[in-house]
């Protein structure tokens, strides 16, 4: 049974990773990485390959995605997967490093980012991060008491089936949207730290750079409050962190 080589069809018990990336020597690192931690590893060298591998290798458990790509930019893709109902975790690998950036890669669906060059094994800390709230969106959200819908304003989200709708219309959201709102939801009118936020919805303990935070909470304004600027349901403390009101637009 064990022999030395690879303990190939376990895909069930190993996730499956698939590294986009133009730059060989930098596939073949993560590649290469990633086996070394247990990790089944694909690798597509340009977007049309990705599209491919997607099918081919399905199941893919997340995705490591370049920006620029010889046919095409991750942004793009990203916002395609999302568009066309792919939840899976996405982590954009970024040189750039501007706030604007960043934003873009978050705005277009990704789960996180990470500025080239990184660091390893902060990038492993965050693929398993990724993978653990993904393991948890794939279990049954009412099974341990917690709440599968959530109504607050104008706006109703379905954890169970991640449909959400925001004044009447569709909103389409990440998985790490989803469990920013599902923790907002554990503690109504509790102010929450930006720290204390990265810590239970990233896992990422003492995190250098608490501005992911604000990012996803101006996106939570855009989908669910009337006046983003005026927000009555996701309200800055400032300072200490946000507050989540569910009855702010009805006073
Ligand atoms: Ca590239």
């Amino acid at each position: 049974m064990a022999e030395g080589g690879n303990p190939a069809p376990a895909n069930a018990l190993r996730a499956s990773v698939l590294v986009v990336e133009d730059e060989a020597h930098l596939a073949a690192g993560l590649k290469l990485n990633f086996e070394l931690d247990g990790y089944r590893v694909v690798v597509a060298r340009s977007l049309r390959e990705a599209g491919a591998q997607l099918v081919q290798s399905a199941p893919i458990d997340l995705i490591l995605l370049d920006v620029m790509l010889p046919d095409g930019d991750g942004y793009s893709f990203c916002k395609q997967l999302r568009d066309t109902g792919h939840y899976l975790p996405v982590i954009m690998l970024t040189a750039r490093s501007a706030a604007e950036d960043r934003v873009r890669g978050l705005d277009s669906g990704a789960d996180d980012y990470m500025p080239k060059p990184f660091d390893l094994p902060e990038l492993l800390a965050r693929v398993r991060s990724a993978l653990r709230r993904s393991g948890w969106r794939q279990s049954d959200p009412t099974a341990d008491g917690q709440q599968a819908t959530l109504r607050f304003g104008e706006a109703v989200i379905h954890f169970d089936t991640h449909e959400a709708t925001a004044f009447g219309k569709p909103v389409r959201l990440t998985q790490l949207e989803l469990d920013l709102l599902r923790y907002f939801a554990q503690h109504p009118g509790r102010v929450l730290s930006r720290e204390e936020l990265l810590e239970r919805v990233w896992n990422l303990r003492n995190a250098p750079n608490t501005r992911s935070v604000d990012n996803f909470i101006v996106r939570l304004r855009k989908y669910f409050e009337r006046e983003p600027d005026k927000p009555v349901h996701f309200v800055s403390h400032r300072g200490s962190g946000y507050r989540f009101v569910a009855d702010g637009g009805g006073l």
